[in-house]
């Protein structure tokens, strides 16, 4: 079978305040709003997306800022995303642990299993981040006057996600999601996609056994999304994941992207998205994320749906 996952596409988490969030992604850690938009499934919430200039797969953070609108505060466990981590360039893990000093960010200083230098700490809604130093990754990061391109974030550089019964896992990522086995350390097992374990296409397995299960909620990774090239490698991957026996979605238009989900063997939602056609579909460029963008199903209830969100700033 040819290779037809290139990589991570995108996290999804579920956290608690908009301005927070921005606060965080956008002034700390210095990644563009490429869109602001609303949770298809729920319009009454945000939909922020978080990446490099053109929001380019594997850079892409997203969250649905859920505060106030009753729903649970998550329990991290296994079967889900509990870390995830961005690429910096290994020289600038000084300029970080500056950046969130200052911020008066606790933060854990400790090399990853694998040796790499990084720096973990939570975001508002108590995600786990860490920001991993790696001596080579080529993607063009946003920058801005305070965090030039010497020291901004690449990307996303890996997944990572406790799993009570790793073999199932393992055989899915290498039979199906086009992973080789990179590296394993400390119960950790390294997984590249499409090969070397390039940051934006590594996924660690957390051997977790006697971990419970999590829960989403607030302050929980609802989802990990790998990228696909075209929708027809989509529709041959929901083919051969049918194939499996294992329930997979029907495609739903994202707007951005269109996307299907299915339940991996240990509980982890994934989620597989085009990479086409990207967030300047309906805005330029040059101004992605400065204002409210609607899918066009729910461009008649505007008005409504701008009452009920709260204003941000960023
Ligand atoms: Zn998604």
């Amino acid at each position: 079978m040819d290779a037809l996952i290139r990589g991570l596409h995108h996290v999804t988490a579920t956290v608690t305040d908009a301005q927070a969030d921005l606060d965080f992604y956008v002034g700390l850690l210095g990644q563009r709003l490429v869109k602001k938009t609303v949770n298809f499934d729920n319009p009454g919430v945000y939909h922020f997306y978080y990446g490099n200039e053109a929001g380019e797969p594997g850079t892409i953070m997203t969250t649905f800022p859920y505060a106030g609108m009753g729903v649970r505060v998550g329990t991290k466990g296994a079967g889900q995303v509990e870390t995830t981590s961005f690429s910096v360039p290994a020289a600038a893990m000084d300029f970080w642990r500056a950046r969130l000093r200052t911020a008066g960010v606790p933060f854990t200083d400790a090399p990853t299993p694998f040796g790499e230098p990084s720096l973990r700490f939570d975001d508002p809604s108590g995600l786990r981040i860490r920001l991993v130093g790696v001596a080579a990754d080529d993607r063009t990061p946003w920058t801005r006057p305070d965090i030039p391109a010497g020291q901004a974030i690449r990307g996303i550089h890996s997944v990572a996600m406790p799993v009570r019964l790793p073999a199932a896992s393992v055989t899915l990522l290498t039979g199906m999601m086009d992973a080789v086995k990179a590296d394993e350390a400390a119960g950790i097992e390294r997984f590249g996609i499409g090969g070397a374990a390039r940051p934006g296409a590594i996924v660690e397995l957390v051997h977790a056994a006697d971990t419970a299960p999590g829960v989403n909620g607030l302050g929980t990774v609802h989802h990990v999304a790998f990228a696909v090239a075209t929708p027809e490698d989509q529709r041959r991957m929901q083919r051969e994941l049918r194939a499996m026996g294992l329930q997979v979605t029907d495609v739903m238009d994202r707007q951005y992207f269109t996307s299907i989900y299915f339940r991996e063997p240990n509980g982890v939602l994934y989620e597989i998205a085009t990479m086409p056609p990207g967030f300047a579909i309906d805005e330029p460029l040059a101004t992605l994320g400065r204002d409210l963008k609607l899918p066009p199903w729910e461009e008649t209830r505007r008005a409504l749906i701008e009452q009920h969100l709260p204003p941000v700033t960023y």
